[in-house]
């Protein structure tokens, strides 16, 4: 048996703390660090003694959607494996069936490599972008631009038009 740890590795935290900030109507229910006594008792060797292992809950409606956190973290050099919805991926390894007595449907698990355990950089980069451009989608001003845009390149077609039957009449010159 693995000694239990009695703080959870920096890395493991950061996973729960930028989802909610990320989504911060996000459910809870699943979270989870370290394990509790039941736990070490039927996994005795889970990466959640040792403080390297979180639980994230699965919340798609608001915005924690852990099928896809499942495929995106696959890139992330802290995961050591990754289970979800009765699959499991492990670096080295690829993805696979998962067969454990417990198919994680509800939460996400993130075993993290030893050497990564202080490393708390952000998890979800892809999600951090969708969230910051959202704000220019709602500014106002956009609008009147985009008729201008539009107004433009009608003009623009019309003179590409134009330039195309001044070459057309040139060369039907030429060829008389
Ligand atoms: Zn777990």
């Amino acid at each position: 048996m693995k000694p239990v740890a009695k703080v959870a590795k920096p890395a493991a935290i950061a996973v729960l703390r930028q989802a909610t900030a990320l989504a911060p109507k996000r459910k809870k229910a699943s979270d989870g660090l370290l394990p509790s006594s039941a736990h070490i008792k039927q996994n005795p060797n889970s990466d959640h003694n040792t403080g390297l292992a979180v639980d994230l809950t699965h919340d798609p409606k608001n915005g924690i959607d852990c099928k896809e956190i499942f495929q995106a973290l696959k890139k992330d050099k802290r995961v050591k494996y990754l289970i979800f919805n009765g699959r499991i991926w492990q670096r080295g390894v690829g993805e696979k069936v998962y067969s454990g007595s417990n198919p994680h449907r509800s939460h996400l698990h993130i075993s993290i490599l030893d050497n990564h355990g202080d490393d708390v950089s952000p998890w979800f980069t892809w999600l951090v972008k969708e969230t910051k451009k959202k704000p220019v989608k709602k500014a106002p001003v956009k609008k009147p631009v985009k008729k201008k845009k539009k107004a433009a390149v009608k003009t623009n077609k019309i003179t590409k038009v134009k330039k195309k039957s001044i070459l057309l009449s040139l060369f039907k010159k030429g060829k008389k």
